[in-house]
């Protein structure tokens, strides 16, 4: 973070958002001193009597990773400009780092044409400002066609930038001129040119209080009844099928979610995916929004609520109840009937209810959950390029859709082979990408999530992590399908339970895995409970596969459980191979070996 060298004020108001260890909350903004996020913070700060003290900060980017890095408790940055629509890179950064909105502050802004010198406007050669501020004085721009635009990193720094090249005598100082706040003219004495330099005088952004993660700070009161005074923020991303998005639409509408913006923006890192970005009235915790965001899950990959607020100024409610904006909508409602069993209040999502489709989760391009079964292959661990290219080649050939390679491994001894860590994921994106196959790995710390989503199409949780919560909530924001193993002394209901957690941050891709479990029988590794299978079938919607390589620890019997697995009604199997199992660093007496890959394979796909 970068703060500005302007001192830094403390506004000490009493009461509000519950500041921690007594402290006032420290708030990053977009600095100096006056500039708009200060005044509308000031707004702030006075409506809902917040105790907080301000960190000025350079830019938007750098007030949100202060928030994301743990240096200040809130971010109040900019999220839509009436003239100039939202604010880009706050709606990324609040994306990308999974940040939420807590708050909001509706704030007029007023903008003016400075320069450090009184000049006729044919005169001007540059104009500097912040992006979005320049975005909101197109027509003012329009009337001096020669002059280049700068952008900056917010209003106030184009107009100090200007304060002070005319102090050190610059050239520049005659000829260019800033778009800023008035107040910021008038405190760094430049001539103002044009007072009101925005398109139209009724100029308003709305800013938003963001936070790491949390609860909204605007609590959901007696004026629930009146749901357009509130506004969540949405992030959806949809699934690749022709029509998702208008579907997602309709069921909003039919569920009377009024939605008032929408827009697409990039997934980064991977390319031509699209998510939406929407705001609705009324709180995450409404009934229409509930029911209709659930109601969307059978046409989404992902959903994240990004935060509810009360637009307007009005002052706050007395606290009732809160709503959870980053749980998403895990009520079922009296109509949902599953189709056997009880809905229990520790698995909702998961359940296979009435009409309900199932889930077919798509990793890059392949279809798990229907016809046809799908093989997924390869090593236990990554070992090196050589390994994994060839084990790639062998899948591929066979019809294998997905390549599996561990870099993280959950090694029950400290002294056993670990994985090669990145490299290794490195490794198995290369031989996916070089055989056209996507790739699975295992995650097993939260903090791993990000790196392994970067180089691989699904994340795999071992049978080991399967109640690692921590890591399962971290899932749940993250787009990428998720395979999900069986702990090995889990129950079904635990499985499921464990599902629930990713699917209640947003995620809706979860793959269940069957892996075998611990029984008093010692003559297979693990003992696969294929009746697991048709049972999950008739209780969830998500997707089934099968380990058989981890349940018998033996290659040999390998292929005829995965032959079992197929007929008791599994959507695919997930096998080691190794080139030379004798050799391989971890579960090689598991391994199958290239040809008895080759045969199994042609077996299942027959
Ligand atoms: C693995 O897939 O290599 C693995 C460690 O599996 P499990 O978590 O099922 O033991
Ligand atoms: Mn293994």
């Amino acid at each position: 973070m970068t703060k500005t060298n302007d001192p830094i004020d403390v506004y000490d108001l009493s009461g509000g958002l519950h500041p921690r260890h007594g402290h006032s909350l420290r708030v990053a903004y977009v600095g100096p001193t006056g500039s708009h996020a200060d005044r509308a913070l000031n707004r702030y700060v006075n409506r809902t009597g917040s105790s907080v003290e301000p960190i000025a900060c350079r830019d938007i980017l750098d007030s949100l990773l202060a928030v994301h890095s743990g240096e200040v408790d809130r971010a109040f940055v900019p999220w839509r400009n009436a003239l100039g629509g939202s604010i880009q890179d706050s709606l990324d950064a609040v994306l990308e780092l999974g940040l939420v909105i807590v708050g909001a502050e509706l704030a007029p802004v007023r903008q003016c044409l400075a320069a450090a010198v009184a000049m006729p406007m044919h005169a001007i050669r540059n104009v500097a400002s912040h992006p979005e501020a320049l975005r909101q004085c197109r027509r003012l721009l329009r009337r001096i066609p020669g002059a280049t635009r700068q952008p900056t990193n917010s209003t106030s720094a184009a107009a100090r930038a200007l304060a002070s090249a005319r102090e050190e005598g610059h050239e520049r100082a005659q000829q260019d001129a800033v778009i800023c706040d008035p107040n910021t003219a008038k405190r760094l004495q430049l001539v103002v040119l044009e007072s009101d330099a925005a398109d139209h005088p009724d100029n308003q952004t709305l800013f938003v209080m963001v936070a790491r993660d949390g609860l909204t700070d605007l609590r959901l009161g007696a004026d629930e009844e009146v749901p357009n005074l509130w506004r969540t923020a949405l992030a959806v991303t949809t699934l690749h099928r022709a029509g998702a998005l208008a579907r997602c639409l309709s069921l909003l509408s039919e569920a009377g979610v009024q939605l008032t913006a929408l827009e697409s923006r990039p997934l980064v890192g991977r390319p031509w995916e699209i998510q939406f970005a929407m705001e609705a009235e009324g709180h995450a915790g409404s009934e229409a929004l509930m029911s209709g965001l659930l109601a969307i899950r059978e046409e989404v990959m992902h959903i994240r609520v990004l935060g509810s607020w009360q637009q307007g100024s009005e002052p706050q409610p007395q606290a009732s109840k809160v709503a959870p904006p980053v749980a998403v909508s895990a009520s079922l409602s009296s109509a949902d009937k599953p189709v056997h069993g009880k809905v229990t209040k520790d698995v909702r999502l998961a359940v296979l209810t009435e009409g309900r489709a199932r889930t077919i989760v798509r990793v890059k391009g392949v279809d798990i959950g229907g016809h046809p079964f799908v093989l997924i292959g390869g090593p236990c661990s990554v070992e090196n390029k050589e390994q994994v290219d060839t084990v790639a080649a062998a899948v591929r050939n066979a019809g294998g859709r997905v390549l599996r390679g561990g870099a993280f491994k959950p090694r029950t001894s400290p002294y056993a082979f670990q994985g090669l860590g990145e490299s290794g994921l490195e490794l198995l994106a290369e031989a996916g990408r070089k055989h056209g196959l996507p790739v699975v790995t295992e995650v097993m710390r939260p903090e791993q999530v990000e790196l392994c989503a970067r180089h691989a199409d699904m994340l795999q949780v071992g049978a080991r992590n399967m109640q690692n919560f921590p890591l399962l909530s971290e899932l749940g924001g993250c787009q990428r399908p998720i395979l999900l193993k069986r702990g090995m002394s889990a129950s079904l209901d635990e499985l499921l339970a464990a599902a629930e957690y990713i699917l209640v941050r947003g995620n809706t891709q979860v793959i269940l895995c069957e892996r075998g479990i611990r029984t008093f029988e010692t003559a297979t590794r693990s003992t696969l409970d294929l009746s697991a299978v048709p049972v999950l079938l008739e209780r969830t919607h998500l997707p089934i596969i099968v380990d058989p390589s981890h349940a018998a620890g033996v290659r040999r019997w390998v292929p005829a459980l995965a032959k079992a697995a197929k007929a008791v009604g599994a959507h695919g199997i997930i096998v080691e191979i190794h080139p030379n199992p004798e050799e391989a660093l971890s579960d090689g007496p598991q391994a199958l070996t290239l040809p008895m890959w080759e045969a199994l394979a042609r077996d299942l796909l027959a």
